[in-house]
């Protein structure tokens, strides 16, 4: 990934850096030697883009079961006494959608809390709708009422939250992934504790972690008039602060839901529907959190995948930028899911890098490209006309929403195929190579760290992914194994994924 020096043989690592390639150490002494045997060595794979506590959460799975009768089954006899949890939960698959008096027939007693897999939706019982009143539901609640139902459980422990990362981290590590940047902590739908951030620095996860601070949590300060700074977190600390192993990343705001729960917010309707999805939010809100977080010096990561939710982002975004210019703010559109052809030059011109999904459509692409229609499919989840119009990708995969594995990505933004093998917009495809860049140098650059990740570069960081195959020659990447993982010159023991 270096175009510098594109390819090489032998590495020197020193002190957790790369010191040097091939000719650069052949003459130095080595206290270890390592023969990889002719293995494909890569720069780590960064996921720009994950939810490692939801993720590593053990909650009743009911992934792919489709009748209200197997999901009740699955559910019956939770251990415990306090909150059933479940997830995986796909209200498109079902015999007919789940409703609270279902769930009052597991327990009328104990609060049920099924999660939708979008991470936008759930559907409790009586017991929780009975806590929120004001909400009126047979039990399917999204978005923000939602995050209503999701507030009365929080917060989990500190504890709880560890043991959950260090899952996460694992699977992780297993499949070549050395560094992921969370999408949302301390508040809002995904966050599992105000104290989030804690756990992160008493985990010492195997891998490098960086936090998006939920913009929930920013709020008034007393600063000088003349730092120009309304709100901020405490301290005043924001995007950068921290080391290699545990950083704070950007302000993570939602401005619309998502495909699978129906709610991202579209400017035509969902195909066949009169659905155009929702904001997240009111617009003040949304646009004072932006143009506060901009001023705080944050970089913003703003989750959109509606095409009307990039329109509001990207409006909002070139009103804080003209109101107080920051050159390399860097500011993600997270997802941007639905691009219209006219709204790439304005992405280009402010200088936002989208994160994306390649997985979803992989995984959802079947679905999505029916509630999209032939028109808008092709639209979705870009990489072609990213990269043509000087955009840089970054890749992630929302894990647990998506499978995390990157080589699943890459080899979906290469072929655009789904995996019943439905082209999926087929004239976005990009190369192997450059789809391991979105995955490598692209996510360094989304988490303002490509100066020290995202290429095997004398002075950067020994973050390697040992490969049993060579890519670009392969005709199944995602089967590629990966062999063995390296983090700051240390591989990293291989636990099963
Ligand atoms: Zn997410």
């Amino acid at each position: 990934m270096d175009p510098a020096r594109p390819a090489a043989h032998t590495i020197g690592i020193w002190q957790g850096r790369i010191a040097g390639l091939d000719e650069q150490v052949a003459d130095l002494p080595a206290a270890e030697t390592a023969d990889l045997g002719g293995a494909v060595v890569l720069p780590g794979f960064i996921d720009a883009h994950t939810h490692l506590a939801w993720n590593g959460r053990r909650t009743i799975d009911v992934t792919g079961l489709d009748t209200v009768a197997l999901v009740q089954h699955a559910l019956a006899n939770a251990p415990g006494t306090a909150w059933i949890e479940a997830s995986g939960y796909d209200r498109r698959i079902m015999d007919r959608p789940l409703t609270a008096a279902d769930l009052d027939a597991i327990s009328g007693v104990r609060p049920v809390y099924v999660a939708d897999l979008s991470g936008h939706a759930c559907v409790v019982n009586s017991v929780v709708l009975r806590q929120l009143p004001g909400i009126t539901s047979d039990g399917w609640l999204t978005e923000n009422e939602q995050l209503a139902a999701r507030t009365l459980r929080l917060p989990y422990s500190i504890e709880e939250i560890v043991a959950e990362l260090r899952r996460s981290a694992d699977q992780a590590l297993a499949q070549g992934v050395t560094m992921c940047a969370e999408a949302g902590i301390g508040a809002g739908l995904i966050a599992s504790s105000p104290l989030e951030a804690a756990a992160y620095q008493r985990a010492r996860l195997p891998i490098r972690m960086q936090l998006m601070v939920s913009a929930y949590v920013l709020h008034d300060v007393a600063a000088d008039p003349a730092d120009g700074i309304a709100r901020a977190i405490d301290l005043g600390l924001h995007t950068g602060f921290g080391d290699d192993m545990v950083s704070l990343g950007a302000m993570k705001l939602w401005t619309d839901g998502g495909m699978i729960a129906r709610t991202a917010a579209l400017s035509e309707p969902y195909a066949g529907t009169e659905n155009v999805g929702q904001l997240a939010e009111s617009e003040e809100f949304m646009r004072a959190a932006i143009i506060d977080g901009h001023n705080a010096g944050w970089q913003l990561a703003i989750h959109a995948i509606g095409d009307r939710a990039i329109d509001f982002t990207l409006d909002a975004v070139a009103r804080a930028q003209s109101a107080r210019p920051r050159a390399d703010a860097r500011h993600r559109i997270e997802h941007c899911g639905l691009v219209r052809p006219e709204q790439l030059e304005r992405i280009a011109a402010l200088g936002m890098v989208p994160v994306v999904q390649p997985t979803f459509l992989w995984a959802y692409g079947d679905d999505y490209s029916e509630i999209m229609g032939p028109r808008r499919a092709p639209w979705m989840y870009r990489g072609r006309s990213f990269l043509d119009h000087g955009i840089t990708v970054a890749g992630s995969s929302d894990r647990p929403v998506a499978d995390g594995a990157p080589l699943r990505a890459i080899e979906f933004m290469v072929r655009r195929r789904s995996s019943s093998g439905r082209a999926v917009g087929p004239d976005e495809a990009i190369t192997v190579e450059e789809a391991i860049r979105a995955y490598t140098l692209g996510s360094a650059y989304a988490c303002r760290k490509e100066h020290v990740l995202g290429s095997i570069t004398p002075g950067k960081l020994a973050d390697l992914v040992v490969l049993g195959d060579d890519p670009r020659t392969s005709d199944a990447i995602a089967d590629i194994p990966v062999l063995a993982t390296m983090v700051g010159g240390t591989l990293m023991p291989q636990r099963s994924a």
